[in-house]
C-alpha cells in the first residue's frame, strides 16, 4: 500500500464536536497505522462566516485528543489555485455560465415534480448562443458556474461500503462558482487534494452523492487518479438526534472542560457504531492497533452520552503513570512518590481532577474524622516503626485487633475516617505508606495534619 496522505477538512464556523472528531480520528488512526501523514485543512472560503478563533480552537481540541497534524493549510490562502482550475475547466468547456435565478430554478423544479420527473437542472443556460449571453451581461445578469457532468456511471470501491456507484445522469449539474464569484466547497476541496496529494479521503457519508461529481472532477482536472474513499456513518444520539455544530451539543471544548478522558472520548466516538463494543482503551496507540475501517457499520451510529462518563473513569483506572505524568505535575503532583501515589490512587478516581483530593490526604493537610478517641489512641499507640511499606497496614492492624478485640468493618472503618478523613477510597494498604507515620499518628490524635 502506497503511503496514506489523509485531511481533516472542518469549516471554522464553530466548534467541533464528537462527530466531527470521530472523522478526525479516523482519518489519523488510519493514516498512522500506514505510516502515513494527516493533514488539517480549513474549509475556510466563506470568509464572512469562517472565524480565526473557531480555526484556533479546532486546533486545540484536536491536539487534546492527541492528533497532531502534520500539515496544516488554509483554503483562503489557495484561491489563486481554484481560479487556475476553474479556467481550465473554462477552457475545455466543462464550466458554463447559468445565469437562472433562484425563483426560476425554484419553479423549473415543482413543473417537474408536478410532472413526475427528476427535479434535475435541464441545462437551459448550455443551451444560450453568444448573442443570448451578451444580451444578459448587457442587463447586468452575472452568472453562477456549472460543472458540465459526463452522463455516465461513476463507480469506486468505498473503504466502508464497498462497491459503490451514481448515475451521474441523474444529477444536476453541480454549481462550483457562485453569482458572486464565491467558490461552492465542490472545487476547492478536488483542486486541494491533487495538489496536497491525499491518497485517502475518509469522511461522513453525507457527503456520499459529491463523491461521483468530485471523481469527474479529479479526472477532468488531469489527475492520474481519484483517491480511494470511504464514508463513514455518521454518530447520533440514542434518541436518533443528529449533533450540530452549532448547538454546541457535545462539542469536544464542552466535553474537555466537563472533566471527561480524551482518551474515552476517542474510543467511544471510534468504537461506537462499529463491530467492536466499546471499551477502556490504555493509549491512542492501543486504539490504533485496534481500529479498522471495515469494521464501521451501515448503520446509524448511536450513542448514549452518559456512558462517558463510566468509560472515562475505567480508562483512568487503567492509565499508566508515563502518560499521566505531566499532568499530574501539572496539579504539582511530582517527586518520587509520585509513580506509587497515581497507581494507589489512580482505581478511585472518577475524574483526574480528584487526584488532587488524594494528594491532599497524603501530601497535605486534612482533617481527621474521629469517632471514637480512645480507640484512636491506642491504635496510634501500637503503630510500627518506620520503615513502612504495603505490609505495614496487615501487621498494624493484627496488632490493633488482637489488643481491642475488634475486626471488620468496625476495626478498619475507624481507622480509615481518621487517616484520610472520607468514608471510602483507595487501599489502605497502600495509601498508608505514602502518609507515613508522622501524619497518621497526627491523625489518630485528631490534629488537622
Ligand atoms: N468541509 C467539508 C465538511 O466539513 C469537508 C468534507 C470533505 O471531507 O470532503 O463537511
Amino acid at each position: 500500500m502506497t503511503i496514506p496522505v489523509v485531511r481533516f477538512a472542518p469549516s471554522p464556523t464553530g466548534r467541533i464536536h464528537i462527530g466531527n472528531a470521530r472523522t478526525a480520528l479516523f482519518n489519523w488512526l488510519f493514516a498512522k497505522r500506514h505510516e502515513g501523514r494527516f493533514i488539517l485543512r480549513f474549509d475556510d472560503t466563506d470568509l464572512e462566516r469562517s472565524r480565526e478563533e473557531f480555526a484556533a480552537s479546532i486546533e486545540i481540541d484536536l491536539n487534546w485528543l492527541g492528533i497532531a497534524p502534520d500539515l496544516t493549510v488554509r483554503q483562503s490562502q489557495r484561491f489563486g489555485l481554484y481560479d487556475a482550475a476553474a479556467a481550465k475547466l473554462k477552457d475545455a468547456g466543462l464550466l458554463y455560465p447559468c445565469f437562472e435565478t433562484a425563483d426560476e430554478l425554484d419553479r423549473r423544479r415543482k413543473r417537474q415534480i408536478a410532472r413526475g420527473l427528476p427535479p434535475v437542472y435541464d441545462r437551459a443556460s448550455l443551451a444560450l448562443t453568444d448573442e443570448d449571453r451578451t444580451k444578459l451581461a448587457a442587463e447586468r445578469r452575472r452568472p453562477h458556474w456549472r460543472f458540465r457532468l459526463d452522463h455516465r456511471t461513476v463507480e469506486w470501491t468505498d473503504l466502508v461500503r464497498g462497491a459503490s456507484h451514481i448515475d451521474c445522469a441523474s444529477l444536476s449539474d453541480p454549481v462550483l462558482i457562485r453569482e458572486d464569484g464565491t467558490y461552492l466547497y465542490t472545487l476547492p476541496s478536488v483542486v486541494d487534494d491533487i495538489d496536497l496529494g491525499v491518497t485517502h479521503v475518509i469522511r461522513g457519508e453525507d457527503h456520499v452523492t459529491n463523491t461521483a461529481v468530485q471523481i469527474q472532477l479529479f479526472q477532468s482536472l488531469g489527475s492520474p487518479r481519484a483517491p480511494v474513499f470511504g464514508h463513514h456513518n455518521l454518530l447520533a444520539t440514542a434518541t436518533g438526534e443528529g449533533l450540530s455544530k452549532r448547538s454546541g451539543a457535545l462539542s469536544i471544548g464542552g466535553l474537555r472542560d466537563s472533566g471527561v478522558e480524551s482518551l474515552a472520548v476517542a474510543a467511544l466516538a471510534v468504537l461506537t457504531g462499529s463491530s467492536d463494543s466499546v471499551h477502556a482503551v490504555a493509549s491512542l496507540h492501543d486504539l490504533m492497533r485496534q481500529f479498522d475501517l471495515s469494521h464501521v457499520s451501515r448503520n446509524a451510529a448511536k450513542f448514549d452520552p452518559a456512558e462517558l462518563t463510566a468509560l472515562s473513569a475505567r480508562t483512568l483506572h487503567a492509565l499508566p503513570y508515563e502518560s499521566v505524568r505531566d499532568r499530574l505535575a501539572a496539579h504539582e503532583i511530582a517527586g518520587f512518590r509520585a509513580e506509587a501515589f497515581w497507581l494507589t490512587v489512580r482505581g478511585n478516581l472518577n475524574a483526574f481532577s480528584d487526584a488532587a483530593d488524594w494528594w491532599r490526604v497524603v501530601e497535605g493537610e486534612i482533617e481527621p474524622v474521629i469517632e471514637d478517641g480512645g480507640f484512636a489512641m491506642t491504635a496510634a499507640a501500637l503503630m510500627p516503626d518506620e520503615p513502612w511499606d504495603q505490609k505495614t497496614w496487615s501487621v498494624w492492624t493484627s496488632a490493633v485487633k488482637d489488643k481491642t478485640g475488634r475486626k471488620g468493618r468496625a476495626l478498619f472503618h475507624p481507622l480509615r475516617l481518621a487517616l484520610t478523613g472520607k468514608e471510602q477510597g483507595p487501599e489502605l494498604a497502600a495509601l498508608l505508606p505514602l502518609i507515613g507515620r508522622l501524619k497518621a499518628s497526627a491523625r489518630l490524635c485528631g490534629h488537622v495534619s
